[in-house]
């Protein structure tokens, strides 16, 4: 079994995309082992994005990530990391496999509706950043 951090973000939330996206992680057979909702500070986003922060849409992307309510959670599986990124599809939605998250719920590159951790290394930072031990069942 296998952890990775998953985000519905803020552009989904809004567009009250996050059950669409719920049902879709759960019919590939992903087990929520933590999922709450939160509204990130824009220093919290800032934190969470740091291997961005030399990018030139850094700031624009922790201004999006802040703007309103995210869902967070921690899906489990075998495969789990690749799985989910597969499931939701390339940043740029216009590069993205038709049935993806990202192609069909994404404004574009930036308010792309999901996020995914891209690496042990990086599941290992991304999910104690938001959930204690006790939090993932
Ligand atoms: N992003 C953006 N412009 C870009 C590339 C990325 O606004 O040219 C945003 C987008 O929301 C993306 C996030 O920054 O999901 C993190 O970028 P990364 O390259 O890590 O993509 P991801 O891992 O989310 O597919
Ligand atoms: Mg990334």
């Amino acid at each position: 079994m296998e952890r990775t951090f998953a985000i519905i973000k803020p552009d989904a939330v809004e567009r009250k995309l996050a059950g669409k996206i719920l049902a879709r992680i759960e019919e590939k057979g992903f087990t929520i082992a933590g999922m709450k909702k939160i509204q990130l500070t824009r220093k919290q986003a800032e934190g969470f994005y740091y291997v961005h922060n030399e990018r030139p849409f850094f700031n624009d992307l922790c201004a999006f990530m802040s703007r309103s309510p995210v869902i967070v959670l921690c899906l489990e599986k075998e495969n789990a990391i690749a799985d989910w990124r597969t499931l939701m599809g390339a940043t740029n939605p216009a590069n993205a496999e038709p049935g993806t998250i990202r192609k069909d719920f994404a404004v574009n590159i930036e308010e792309n509706s999901s996020h995914g951790s891209d690496a042990p290394e990086t599941a290992a930072f991304e999910i104690p950043y938001f959930f204690s031990a006790l939090e993932l069942v």
